[in-house]
């Protein structure tokens, strides 16, 4: 499904969050939304979702506005994984997995659900922790549980606000990997807020960089992510290293006064 932006605003009061906003997801694409604490990113992802309505502009899945599409379709099509998610504590993790099914579930539960539901936990390693309860997990199992909901709605887009910030090295590189080899397999879209510019780097086919409500910067990870635009956008200095293993961007330095 191909999702356009065409200049998204949203004003708080008179705070502009978004300021004409335009790019597009073709499928099978991951794009990565990147910017400093505040740019933007969580509201955009929030008027894609329309969990907020937007001051301007128009966000369209395959050219139909999507506050006109029914809601329980957009539930269907869109998997969006907050970033302040909130969990009931006495449902387990099989049952809060087995949430992102129930636009699908009619009386019963099938055993084709269930197994979809065993089979989007294995995907994030989280299998042997199903019949656990929520509160018995730690932050990142949790994000993994929530990752692993949106993966078992099986929606055409993906919606991850920051889905690795409470994992540890070794899964935020295992989400971001299966989660991208999920997407191109199922030909689905993933738009991902993340802090980490080498995992944007690494992961995503475009970025959006956002810096106070505005799109500073859009394009191919290797063209968008240059030291020039980090120290303009967060005020830090950084190089590229490139060695076997790929490049990477290494800020070392917050400069005096951020913004330039
Ligand atoms: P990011 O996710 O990039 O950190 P946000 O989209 O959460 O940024 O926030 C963008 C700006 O909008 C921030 O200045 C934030 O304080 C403001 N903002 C976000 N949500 C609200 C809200 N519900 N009411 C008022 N201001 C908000
Ligand atoms: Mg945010």
């Amino acid at each position: 499904m191909e999702l356009v932006l065409e200049g998204v605003s949203k004003a708080y009061g008179t705070q502009m969050a978004l300021d004409g906003v335009s790019f597009s997801v073709h499928p099978g694409e991951v794009v990565a939304l990147v910017g400093p604490n505040g740019s933007g990113k969580s509201s955009l992802i929030k008027a894609i979702a329309t969990i907020h309505t937007t001051t301007g502009g128009t966000v369209s899945i395959d050219g139909r506005d999507v506050r006109a599409i029914d809601p329980i379709e957009l539930a269907m099509l869109l998997g969006y994984v907050p970033q302040g998610f909130s969990y009931t504590l006495y449902s387990t993790v099989f049952e809060t997995v087995l949430m992102g099914r129930r636009r699908y579930i009619k009386w019963s539960v099938s055993d084709e659900e269930l197994s979809r539901v065993q089979r989007a936990l294995d995907a994030l390693e989280m299998g042997q922790h199903a019949a656990k309860f929520m509160d018995e997990l730690s932050g990142g199992e949790r994000q993994k549980v929530f990752i692993a909901r949106a993966l078992a709605q099986e929606p055409r887009i993906f919606l991850f606000d920051e889905p690795t910030s409470a994992l540890d090295i070794r899964y935020q590189i295992e989400v971001m990997e299966t989660m991208r080899r999920i997407t191109r397999e199922q030909n689905s879209s993933m738009i991902v807020a993340v802090h980490d510019l080498n995992l944007a780097y690494r992961y995503a086919d475009a970025v959006v960089v956002l810096n106070r409500g505005k799109m500073v910067g859009y394009g191919k990870p290797c063209d968008v992510l240059t030291p020039d635009c980090i120290r303009s956008v967060y005020g830090v200095d950084s190089f590229a290293v490139e060695n076997e293993y790929g490049k990477f961007i290494v800020p070392f330095r917050a400069r005096e006064s951020s913004g330039i």
